[in-house]
């Protein structure tokens, strides 16, 4: 089995990029057809979505805008833990129809957030996509319409997701081998 170490620790492949490209070109087809006169703002959320919006706005064919954010991690205060600050957002998407794409969706609280803050700026609507999905992790109730893949609750890098900033430039997914 392909293995790579990173760091301290090391990662066994376990999904090729031959099957992520297909779930690529996949997602990519059913935006096509589903906001086909709706021109939309992709709205990519940085570091780690890079890769898979690449991949994706190549095989968008629609008229389409596309926008980049970073969230800014910090402590915040009292009792309510880490909160995420949305930045960047230059584009203006009152009245747009919005894409919101993510590298990964866990417990889904940093998508919360990202609702919430996009929503304050009046979008038309918001649309989920993101490369993955782990359902048995979800904390909150969030409707993902595009999903390329749902894996299990291992620690997976490569395809833009890193382990300590390294692995985001493999291009197939590899997984924490505990
Ligand atoms: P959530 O707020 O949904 O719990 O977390 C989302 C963020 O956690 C992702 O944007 C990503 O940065 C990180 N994350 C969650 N699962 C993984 C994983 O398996 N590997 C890596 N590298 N990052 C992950």
């Amino acid at each position: 089995m392909k293995t790579v170490q990173i760091l301290d620790k090391k990662f066994a492949l376990s999904i090729n990029e031959q099957s992520i490209q297909k779930e690529v070109t996949r997602v990519a087809q059913e935006i096509n057809r589903d906001l086909k006169d709706k021109e939309p703002i992709f709205v990519s959320v940085l570091n780690g979505s890079f890769m898979f919006t690449a991949d994706l706005m190549r095989q968008i064919t629609i008229p389409s805008k596309i926008t980049f954010v970073k969230l800014a991690s910090y402590e915040g205060v009292a009792s309510t833990g880490v909160i995420k600050e949305v930045m960047g957002l230059s584009e203006d998407i009152q009245g747009r129809t919005v894409v919101i794409v993510e590298d990964i969706v866990d417990t889904g609280l940093t998508m919360q957030r990202l609702l919430e803050t996009l929503g304050t700026r009046h979008p038309k609507e918001i649309h989920i996509a993101t490369f993955f999905v782990k359902p048995d992790k979800l904390k909150v109730n969030l409707n993902i319409e595009y999903a390329a893949m749902k894996i299990p609750n291992d620690f997976i890098v490569g395809y833009g997701l890193d382990y300590d900033g390294y692995g985001r430039n493999l291009p197939e997914i590899y997984t924490l081998v505990e």
